[in-house]
């Protein structure tokens, strides 16, 4: 393991069953032609399922970067940090 991947190994995060980041509209994704989220979210949560015509988001191993709320053209994301004592700890990486 290298580069990014050894990075984000030693992180550790404390999962909070509540979403802290949704899709707002998934029509609207359908017709976001770059869908700029997939290729800029360093953790790779993003996916869009062309057969379910649906952006699948996996909040777990979320970095809280912020950069997927930066990049989306269409303000589609409802995007908040993780509820207190939830979410990615740095202090081990
Ligand atoms: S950038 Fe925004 S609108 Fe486009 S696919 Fe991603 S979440 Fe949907
Ligand atoms: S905040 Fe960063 S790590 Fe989390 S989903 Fe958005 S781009 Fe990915």
């Amino acid at each position: 393991m290298a580069g990014v991947d050894a990075k984000l190994a030693v992180d550790r995060f404390v999962l909070d069953e509540e979403p802290h980041i949704r899709v707002v509209d998934h029509g609207v994704c359908a017709s976001c032609e770059s869908k700029p989220c997939v290729p800029v979210c360093p953790a790779g949560l993003y996916e869009w399922s062309e057969s379910e015509g649906r952006m699948i988001l996996s909040h777990e191993g979320c970095l809280e970067c912020g950069a997927c709320l930066l990049v989306c053209p269409h303000r589609n994301l409802d995007w908040s940090y993780p509820r207190g004592g939830f979410g990615v700890r740095y202090s081990y990486g």
